[in-house]
């Protein structure tokens, strides 16, 4: 199998997902219904306004209308969370998204805990995170969403597997984890402490790494044959670190050359490539599905508030 067939493209699933998304925000037009999706940034982090920007383009693609509430880096707790309220009981606002990470400052916890479950289109609220833990879900992170949107269109087999997860945050480890579990894989998550990381990692049929470390994963993690899927987002703006990654790779010193950054993941895609059955890239694997699954979840919340079936 040479690289091409080995790549998971998560920007071609994507298309496919924001289509099939598209075509539902058609339907709802017929009912007079326009999806809404709200996002809420507080403070001036570069990322998360790229990040937010990106959501709202995609809502405009898709037919959907999008506000962004750009609050300022010392917001008080209690005029987010009046915004908060004011987004859950406006009729108009389907979907309800804050920006992570807010500003030390502020409580995430209660934050998220405030937003309506309904309009919770992250999947944060407890409540969605419990009906996920007992296999009912509703509001489903977008992240490990779209991974198992990916694994099933691109027929990869769950049932039975060895699934590793390197992380156990609540936005992606965690949740990736449970989506596994359900769909019957014999799931292990690892962590910071975990031991003899790649004695455990190099056991796993499906690895998943959301680890949030620059090529940690390396060759000596991955069984030959593993599905490998890469989730962490990472600038590299040295070009020593880029021809390291990327020995006579043309293309990723040319993105460097032209935009001075490149952006990689938690695994050395180069060395573990030759390796893996199938593997994301990055960009192109993860990121795209995430932000196709958000729009998903948007339409899905705008059905569910409104009765509408499908
Ligand atoms: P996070 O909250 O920082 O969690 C990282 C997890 O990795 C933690 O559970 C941590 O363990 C574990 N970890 C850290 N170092 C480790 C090591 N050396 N060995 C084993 N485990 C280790 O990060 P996150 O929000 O889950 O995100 C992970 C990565 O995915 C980041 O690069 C982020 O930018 C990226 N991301 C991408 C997308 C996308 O759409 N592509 C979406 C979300 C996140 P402890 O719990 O013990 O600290």
């Amino acid at each position: 199998m040479d690289e091409s067939e080995r790549k998971l493209d998560g920007s071609k699933i994507a298309r496919e997902i924001k289509q099939e998304v598209a075509a539902g925000v058609a339907d709802l037009g017929t009912l007079g219904i326009t999806p809404r999706l709200d996002v809420v940034l507080v403070g001036d982090d570069p990322a998360s306004r790229v990040y937010v920007g990106s959501k709202a383009k995609t809502c405009a693609e898709l037919g959907m209308i999008s506000r962004t509430h750009e609050l300022p880096e010392e917001t008080p707790q209690g005029e987010l969370e009046a915004l908060v309220d004011r987004l859950n009981t406006n009729a108009e606002v389907d979907g309800i998204l804050i920006q992570t990470p807010l500003p030390a400052s502020l409580d995430s916890a209660a934050i998220l805990c405030r937003v309506d479950p309904f309009k919770d289109v992250d999947g944060f609220h407890p409540e969605n995170v419990g009906l996920l833990q007992q296999g009912r879900p509703r509001m489903v992170p977008c992240t490990p969403a779209g991974i198992m949107e990916m694994f099933r269109r691109e027929n990869i087999e769950i049932k039975g597997r060895r699934a590793v997860v390197v992380g156990r945050s609540d936005i992606v480890g965690k949740p990736m984890a449970i989506l596994l579990l359900h769909a019957h894989a014999t799931v292990t998550i690892c962590h910071s402490r975990t031991r003899d990381l790649a004695g455990i990692t190099s056991q796993a049929e499906i690895l998943v790494a959301a680890v949030g470390q620059r090529s940690l994963i390396g060759p000596q993690h991955v069984a030959a044959g593993a599905v490998v899927v890469d989730v962490g987002m990472h600038r590299v703006t040295d070009r020593e670190t880029v021809e390291h990654l990327y020995p006579d790779h043309e293309k990723k010193l040319a993105t460097f050359a032209k935009r001075g950054a490149v952006l990689v993941g938690d695994v050395d895609f180069t060395r573990v490539a030759p390796k893996a059955r199938r593997i994301t890239p990055v960009p192109g694997g993860v990121g795209p599905l995430t932000i196709a699954m958000l729009m998903a979840n948007t339409v899905k919340a705008a059905k569910m508030r409104r009765g509408v079936e499908g």
